[in-house]
């Protein structure tokens, strides 16, 4: 590391821990100071690493989810578990919640469970109630609702009073919250009270607005409708004095359903339009899509056949369909509902038959890939969830199905319109601030770098072995290992490695023929499989990629550093298993990391070694 430390911190440094009391209460004032404080390039790595968990830890304070991300990411390019152990964990479980709130909450879950055993073992009461809090809350988002509130209550007992640290009434919000999924509102209330009441006497301004947000939203769904809305008014107007922008917008949203429910329409409509303004000036394309969406409908309900169709026009814009194909099945579905209010039978047929193929292809990418991969309880929540549109949809395939042909259309239509009505409601407008829906990319891509994760890549060789024995056609695998790469991450952080591996997944692509399949099979072993092809010419392309890796650093943007790698060729031979066949391009890699590195060996059918002496 540039600048080693010789003594590991047990707590904040200043002006760091002075910044971690307010950060929780004014987030806003510490980013504005931070910003305006950054430290000097040459300051010392617990400093930039102090400099940068404070930023994301004001940043998620304020809803901003992959700011928060990216800076404890930074802050974790300046620590290691080894040269700081306690920062690290501290890194790590503000790492955890910012995944969390970017949506995929069960990447941060091992780190959190570092930190829980870590704090344990070492008797740190602050960083394991932290940690159990933070755990909380990812069980929360994956849906695990027992283990969240085992956490939380565990944290709820080692909490303490003191409003300037994670306190009691910080847990209870958090006990309540889980209690309100679990459509259990009248436990969350007394909860939600006691957070109100804490938050309330030490003018915790952000706090009480989240926990009025949260009661205000239980008091609704118990049918304490006055009471809801004068909690859901305060939230949003505390929310503008402190600036929360989105907190007002959330408030805005809840207070415009119960307009609806009221069929006030004209005042659910202003609300939503000034939510939408917010969340587009928040860079939060997915709500202001919802916001849209919510409008469109809100036409729809009022017959404001073009006013719906400006709304849906604008939602459309904003709809990724490929990162958010259950929103675009909803969509589609409205859509639709509004092309057959307008009288265009055909369209609106068409439009709705594409939503039902886009939802079995949806459903079996869920079933097949994704529940073996990722088999998360987030995506098993995820499922549950659409279950009810699912079915409510397959009994109108059903129906189609009898009906032959458009006969019933209208029916159909009808049925569709009022269902997906309410189901939208359920899934889009509603959902609730913190437990968002994220879905995963297909699993057969790695996260990091895009390239075909393990399992896919074995497949692919798989398929590849058959075709080369049934047509007898020549084929080459190359195992590839970035040389010292544990020293590149000690030495320039782990955020650097990560751009390292990315870079070196764009070099492979870009030096490849297209037909050749690149997969990152381990955290930094790469495999590719060259078909039609003899080992000579593999080694000559490998050779030639390997001569191309002096320029990978300066991508990397640590150009001082020294990136080579190590690869092993093997050549197919009929009759070998994927694991002979492995073994063999392992051998030969095994052989190039001891002949010195930075080179590409082909394997040799007469040199075997122990599997257990491999790399
Ligand atoms: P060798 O030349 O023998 O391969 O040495 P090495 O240091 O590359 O080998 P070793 O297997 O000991 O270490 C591999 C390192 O790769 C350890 C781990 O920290 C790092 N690594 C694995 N996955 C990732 C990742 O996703 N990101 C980053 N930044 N580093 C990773
Ligand atoms: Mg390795
Ligand atoms: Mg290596």
């Amino acid at each position: 590391m540039a600048n080693a430390q010789t003594t590991q911190l047990k707590q904040l440094s200043e002006p760091y821990a002075g910044y971690a009391l307010t950060v929780l209460n004014s987030p806003h004032e510490v980013l504005d100071t931070l910003i305006n404080s950054a430290p000097d390039a040459s300051a010392a790595d617990i400093i930039h690493a102090q400099y940068q968990l404070m930023l994301a830890k004001a940043y998620y304070n304020l809803t901003y989810p992959q700011k928060a991300l990216k800076h404890a990411q930074l802050a974790l390019g300046f620590v290691s578990e080894k040269s700081q152990t306690w920062l690290y964990h501290q890194v790590k479980v503000m790492e955890a919640v910012a995944f969390e709130l970017i949506g995929t909450p069960m990447q941060g879950l091992a780190g959190l469970n570092a930190a829980i055993a870590w704090s344990k073992q070492q008797n740190d009461a602050k960083l394991y109630l932290q940690a159990l809090f933070s755990r909380g809350i990812v069980q929360t988002s994956l849906a695990d609702y027992l283990a969240a509130l085992d956490d939380f209550q565990q944290a709820y007992a080692l909490a303490s009073d003191n409003p300037n640290e994670l306190s009691k009434a910080h847990v209870a919000a958090m006990l309540a919250q889980v209690y309100e999924y679990r459509s259990e509102d009248s436990v969350a209330i007394p909860y939600y009270e006691e957070a109100v009441a804490a938050h309330r006497t030490h003018g915790a301004d952000l706090d009480l607005s989240i926990a009025l947000f949260g009661l205000g939203k239980a008091h609704r769904n118990t049918g304490n409708i006055e009471l809801a809305i004068s909690q859901l008014e305060e939230s949003a107007l505390l929310a503008e004095k402190i600036d929360d922008l989105q907190g007002v917008a959330y408030a805005l949203k809840e207070l415009a359903a119960i307009n609806m429910l009221q069929k006030d329409y004209a005042a659910a409509e202003q609300k939503l339009v000034k939510a939408a303004d917010i969340f587009a000036q928040a860079g939060n394309p997915q709500m202001n899509f919802n916001m849209m969406v919510s409008l469109g409908m809100l036409a729809l309900e009022t017959d404001n056949l073009t006013q719906a169709e400006t709304y849906l026009h604008s939602a459309d814009i904003l709809l990724d369909r490929q990162n958010m194909p259950v929103h675009s099945i909803g969509f589609d579905e409205i859509y639709a509902g509004l092309l057959f209010r307008q009288g265009h039978y055909q369209r609106a047929y068409e439009v709705l038959k594409q939503a039902f193929l886009n939802h079995k292809k949806y459903q079996s990418a869920q079933s097949s890939e994704q529940l073996h991969e990722l088999s998360s309880r987030f995506e098993l929540q995820l499922a549950q969830q659409e279950n009810k549109v699912l079915s409510q949809q397959n009994a109108l395939q059903q129906l189609q199905l009898s009906n032959k042909k458009t006969l019933n259309l209208q029916l159909i239509l009808l049925t569709v319109f009022a269902t997906v009505v309410c189901g939208l409601l359920g899934i889009i407008v509603m959902r609730n601030k913190v437990h968002k829906n994220r879905l995963e990319k297909l699993a057969t891509r790695d996260e990091l770098t895009d390239l075909y994760n393990r399992r896919h890549t074995l497949a692919l060789l798989e398929q590849q072995m058959s075709l080369a024995a049934r047509h007898d056609k020549r084929l080459c695998i190359a195992m590839l290992d970035l040389d010292w790469f544990k020293q590149i991450n000690d030495s320039y952080g782990h955020v650097a490695g990560d751009k390292v591996l990315r870079e070196f997944a764009v070099l492979c692509n870009k030096s490849l023929r297209e037909s050749d399949v690149v997969g990152r099979i381990g955290g930094e072993e790469f495999l590719l499989i060259l078909s039609h092809t003899a080992s000579d010419d593999a080694y000559k392309v490998l050779d030639n990629l390997r001569l191309k890796m002096v320029g990978l650093s300066q991508l990397a943007e640590i150009p001082q550093a020294e990136v080579t790698i190590s690869i092993g060729i093997a050549e197919y031979q009929q009759d070998d298993s994927l694991e002979d066949f492995m073994l063999l391009a392992d051998t030969a890699l095994y052989r190039a990391k001891n002949n010195g590195r930075d080179q590409v060996v082909v394997a040799n059918r007469n040199i075997t070694v122990p599997t257990d002496s491999l790399p």
